[in-house]
């Protein structure tokens, strides 16, 4: 059977035309004033359950409140309009009239988001002794989690004048600093000789030569990549300073007693809970460590420089076409569950997922979760290689749950945790590992085994070891208020280093790669890769020897946003504040590089 493979806009409106998008606009802003004259001024429902929960479920469909926009279908104007421009500009980057069309619907909706700004801090401000009150109501039931938010995030609030001047101010504070190092760098090109043409490539490009096959290009990328570095290493210390001190005194204004303490806020997770996993992954840093000695191995060399640690190891000559799969992703839902096999194949009924790469197109794979009542689009760049299979069955593990909480959430609580964000799609992953690995013979299953753990490294122990990494950053900033690049180098350096062991060495260009990774501005985020992964091999294993249903993995699926992640897994008996638990998901890690040792062995490949 052949799908589809592009993505048909007309399940969001038809191309908007002024007079169309002016009067959407218009009632947009009508329904928003609405809310805000009739709840700005009121106070009963900070203290009466009944007028809260009237008030809750009026602020709920302000989410949800475009459904009556006379198309029949269930998405939001505003937000659908700048979805629409914003999904244009993905497969169109060139297209300067959609990109200034996607901001103008970005300020649109921002500015009309702003207006109803005070209900949620009024919501904050709601004294302790009510808020447990509201919170053991059954009323207020279908947004108690969205409540327990809230009342976490009020001892850090500080008054409705200072939000809204730490709001304006965090645009130059925060925003420009980091968009100037970016745009640098998105701009930065160098030319390179391919084996048959010549090309001007970006950054981005290059990064992806650095790992590539052929050892004149490999060499040329890592030597571009170096000069841009080199080139933006100053004004990135600037920039990596204002941010840290930028951090430092909106914590201090929050009293926020660490750098990470925010994370219970916008994560959603106990600083416990976290701190456990990076302990846990860090005492298990010798399978980093083992894994890179035996890819050294493999490659018949000493060590690798930090450039050529992702080195593809052997090629993977087989090609899969799309429909080739399409139907690996199916065989493996199959076997697991008929519900999630539906959804994965309406997505491709429904042509929401754009497969091949075109001139203009967006590079990147993701799928879409904007909001409750936009559809769930995936965009990928199929090349039939083995790893646009594994992408595919990712990018629909994301669309199975999103599809799942669609159905059983109200719009307040699908904002989706970022501590979870990777472990449906992980978990998918790893599903489809089996039916994969049927397809190769052995020495081509080496290969895809090396290639795997490469991701396991890169996905747990490094990210752990730049979660360490940050964390001390912040405390050395705050010890000594101005870091020279030699001193953030160094301590880099030692992070990487701890995980990698003697297997890497480090040259005076490699710290300055940090500065084309935009997650330590992000600040703390890398955790949530790491641990969302681990989380996913233990569901997994226990799938496997039946301590764990599918329909457990389903209702964690379609409800995880509505409870803390630490309330969802324990719901599933399984308690991720343990580090006996992440040990458990550790082994088995350890476990597949031991099996792939052996089977290279038994290849005499080592
Ligand atoms: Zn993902």
């Amino acid at each position: 059977m052949t799908y589809q493979t592009s993505r048909n806009f007309d399940h969001l409106t038809t191309t908007p035309t002024p007079e169309y998008r002016a009067q959407q606009r218009q009632k947009a802003e009508e329904i928003f004033s609405s809310f805000k004259n009739k709840r700005e001024n009121r106070e009963d429902y900070l203290s009466d359950s009944k007028a809260l929960k009237e008030a809750l479920d009026e602020y709920e469909k302000i989410q949800d409140w475009t459904r009556w926009n006379g198309f029949g279908w269930d998405f939001g104007v505003i937000w659908t309009e700048s979805f629409y421009y914003w999904m244009q500009t993905c497969l169109h980057s060139d297209d300067q009239e959609m990109r200034a069309k996607s901001n103008q619907a970005d300020e649109f909706a921002i500015k009309l988001q702003n207006e109803i700004l005070f209900f949620e801090l009024k919501l904050a401000r709601i004294s302790p002794e009510k808020q447990s009150e509201f919170l053991s109501e059954s009323l207020l039931a279908p947004y108690h989690h969205f409540l327990e938010k809230q009342f976490a995030s009020s001892k850090y609030l500080l008054s409705p004048e200072w939000e809204k001047m730490m709001n304006l101010l965090s645009k130059t504070s925060y925003e420009n600093w980091e968009s100037m190092t970016a745009k640098f760098l998105s701009k930065s090109q160098r030319e390179i000789e391919l084996p048959s043409w010549k090309k001007q490539a970006t950054l981005e490009e290059l990064l992806t030569y650095t790992c590539d096959k052929d050892e004149n290009v490999c060499k040329q990328a890592i030597q571009a990549v170096n000069e841009i570095h080199l080139e933006a290493r100053e004004m990135a210390e600037n920039e990596i300073n204002s941010i840290l001190e930028y951090k430092k005194t909106t914590d201090e204004l929050r009293w926020f007693s660490s750098a990470e303490e925010f994370l219970t806020v916008r994560d959603d997770i106990s600083l416990s809970t976290v701190q456990t996993m990076v302990d846990a992954v860090k005492d298990a840093y010798d399978f980093s460590r083992d894994f890179y000695k035996f890819k050294a191995d493999l490659f018949w060399v000493k060590s690798f420089s930090y450039s050529e640690k992702s080195l593809h190891y052997g090629t993977l000559e087989k090609q899969y076409s799309f429909d080739e799969a399409v139907n690996l992703c199916q065989q493996t839902l199959w076997k697991w569950d008929s519900e999630l096999l539906d959804i994965f194949n309406k997505s491709l009924e429904d042509w929401m997922i754009d497969v091949f790469p075109q001139k203009w197109k967006h590079w990147w794979w993701f799928c879409t979760d904007s909001s409750k009542w936009l559809p769930v689009y995936i965009l990928m760049n199929y090349t039939n290689k083995l790893r646009d299979v594994s992408t595919l069955i990712h990018e629909s593990g994301h669309n199975a749950c999103n599809q799942l909480q669609k159905k059983n959430l109200n719009a307040l609580e699908y904002w989706a945790a970022i501590s979870l964000a990777e472990t449906p799609s992980t978990f998918y992953e790893s599903l489809l590992q089996d039916s994969l690995q049927s397809t190769l013979t052995d020495e081509e299953l080496l290969v895809y085994r090396v290639m795997i753990l490469d991701d396991m490294v890169a996905t747990v122990s490094r990210q752990v070891a730049e979660y360490r990494f940050e964390q001390d950053l912040h405390k050395l900033f705050r010890e000594k208020w101005y870091l020279w690049t030699d001193e953030i180098w160094k301590l880099f350096i030692q992070h990487m280093s701890d995980y990698t062991w003697e297997w890497i060495h480090y040259d005076e260009f490699d710290a300055n790669r940090r500065i084309s990774r935009s997650h330590t501005r992000m600040f703390f985020y890398v955790y949530s890769y790491a641990s969302g992964y681990l989380i996913s091999q233990s569901m997994l294993r226990k799938l496997k020897n039946w301590t764990l249903t599918i329909d457990q993995v389903k209702k964690f699926f379609a409800s995880w946003s509505s409870k803390s992640p630490e309330e969802i897994f324990m719901d599933m008996w399984i308690d991720i504040t343990k580090k006996e638990f992440r040990d458990e998901g550790l082994n088995s890690l350890k476990e597949y590089l031991n099996e792939t040792k052996e089977l290279a062995k038994n290849l005499w490949k080592i």
